[in-house]
């Protein structure tokens, strides 16, 4: 019956593999594969990003993502986030899943509390898709049982006024993280004082990494609020432009 159903609703809703077109299915069998594969071996990616925030020893903020920004993973998230199918986020949380679980153990110091905050979206994004990406992944791990409750997530960002309606900062280079800067500020003094208090280590969430300069900007917050950011971890991280390759 169920069957029958979903043959059904394809004929009434045709769907092709968001990744390689082939109809039927939202992510075709060999697609599914390709992706599970890629993200099997959460990778340190901080030197892929020039806009991190650096620690007085000059060394980039530490960031973990699940996989690299191209073939199955690229087109999964990019169908995820910008053409509105909610739907993908049980093929992501997984990813999400092993780097949080890496991140956790390598990136805070056992014994002290962790809390994980989500990098915000701007209130335009958030209208237009209906959904909150990166909350939907974190809500996702919570579901799966794969976050233990001691790890609470905690949405101590956002944008500030009118940055709420702007529109996202676009290219990878330097002037990414002047535009971005003084574009968030933390709210829940309390929540963040307890915080504070208990030595809680932040380690933020994000989808994709780019330039950095968003990460920078929300570490730059939660410090100004006596928040101690250990790292982030990420679904996916774009590699280094190439142009920096060519100046080296
Ligand atoms: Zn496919």
């Amino acid at each position: 019956m169920r069957a029958a159903l979903g043959g059904t609703a394809a004929l009434l809703l045709p769907v092709a593999c968001v990744c390689c077109g082939r109809p039927d299915f939202t992510i075709c069998a060999a697609c599914g594969t390709g992706l599970r594969a890629g993200v099997l071996h959460p990778r340190r990616v901080e030197q892929w990003a020039e806009a991190l925030p650096l620690n007085p020893r000059q060394q980039p903020l530490p960031v973990l993502a699940a996989g690299s920004y191209d073939h199955e993973l690229a087109a999964v998230i990019l169908a995820f986030k910008n053409r509105q199918m909610p739907g993908l986020a049980p093929v992501l949380v997984p990813a999400l899943a092993r780097a949080l679980r890496e991140g956790i153990a390598t990136l805070t110091t056992f014994g002290l509390p962790v809390v994980l905050v989500p990098v915000p979206i701007r209130l335009a994004a958030r209208s237009r898709r209906g959904y909150f990406p990166v909350g939907m992944l974190l809500k996702g791990l919570r579901h799966s049982g794969v976050l233990p409750s001691a790890v609470p997530v905690e949405n101590l960002l956002r944008y500030r006024g009118w940055y709420q309606f702007a529109g996202a900062q676009k290219g990878k280079n330097r002037q990414a993280r002047v535009s971005v800067r003084n574009t968030m500020q933390a709210h829940g003094s309390q929540k963040m004082a307890q915080l504070a208090t208990r030595g809680a280590q932040v380690l933020l969430i994000d989808d994709v990494l780019t330039t950095g300069a968003t990460l920078a900007e929300a570490q730059r917050c939660l410090a100004d609020s006596g928040l101690v950011v250990c790292g982030a971890v990420v679904v996916a991280a774009t590699p280094a432009p190439d142009e920096n390759r060519a100046v080296r």
